[in-house]
């Protein structure tokens, strides 16, 4: 069921110009214009009618409100490919949860993406740089392996919630990152609407919710949040850190196709759009 993305070499391109235009698709700010007030299984099914379901990637970190968003994912399509980046650092619950959503939701593809071997051996051959540059640890173990896992999407969708906070305060529903388009179909809703998801369709909690956490990413830099903190507030607890940066930073680096070959491939789509 699941399975490790191959490490193509890729050659570096320059960055072309925006792929969703390019294929006839409605511009981020008419979606996010058009989706302003629709639930999430309703942005959910527009991403996957729009854009389809050959270009259409879902992220997430079957972290402790994961399901939630898989839910409605299964709903619309549970064929729909799932990419958790799985840096070498996450809790081994976190690893079960992904076995135990994916059982119970009947997810076909979920990809398990590490960070380049290579890579890691020439840029954190101690396994510290966690701790001496988390940023750079976390360009290194998820920014560029997802840039990578993206490349044959044109869109793609991530659980990121409003209510969260900090930077996530103003989120859109609908954001163009870089070639691509970015659905939050979470960003209106409650944590209250997030367990409500969760119960009415019996998922399996993460483990670590019993433990008292709230948010879950990498062993090193995820604490127990304490009464009255923010659901985010033990991530990179202590250093001024609050985002890993894949969504601080656009993915749209490279494309697998260039433009004449993504409008071929889109022309069963561009209807779909209009
Ligand atoms: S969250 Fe921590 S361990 Fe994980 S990639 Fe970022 S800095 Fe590295």
């Amino acid at each position: 069921m699941f399975r490790i993305a191959p490490k193509d070499a890729l050659i570096p391109r320059p960055t072309p110009p925006p792929r969703a235009a390019q294929l006839g698709l409605p511009d981020a700010a008419s979606l996010n214009r058009l989706l302003a007030d629709a639930d999430p299984l309703q942005i959910m099914r527009t991403a996957h009618e729009v854009i389809g379901c050959n270009r259409l990637a879902v992220v997430s970190s079957f972290g402790i409100e994961s399901a939630a968003l898989l839910k409605l994912v299964a709903d619309v399509d549970p064929a729909l490919p799932v990419v958790l980046l799985d840096t070498g650092w996450l809790f081994p619950e976190t690893l079960a949860h992904r076995d135990a959503v994916v059982a119970k939701l009947g997810l076909t593809d979920v990809r398990s993406i590490m960070p380049d071997a290579h890579k890691l051996q020439q840029r954190d051959p101690y396994a510290d740089l966690w701790s001496t540059n988390p940023d750079a640890c976390c360009a290194l173990r998820k920014i560029e392996p997802l840039a990578d896992a993206l490349t044959p999407f044109t869109a793609w969708v991530n659980g990121r919630k409003r209510y969260h906070g900090g930077d996530r305060t103003h989120i859109p529903v609908v954001e163009q990152d870089g070639v691509r388009l970015k659905f939050n179909p979470l960003a209106r809703i409650s944590s209250a609407d997030v367990v409500a998801i969760a119960k009415n369709a019996n998922l399996p909690p993460h483990p670590l919710t019993l433990s008292k956490f709230t948010s879950v990413g990498c062993i090193p830099c995820t604490r127990r949040t304490r009464p009255g903190e923010s659901v985010r507030a033990g991530r990179w607890s202590g250093t001024g850190k609050t985002e890993c940066g894949i969504h601080m930073s656009t993915t749209g680096i490279r494309c697998s196709l260039t433009v004449p070959e993504a409008l071929e491939a889109g022309d069963d789509q561009v209807g779909a759009a209009s």
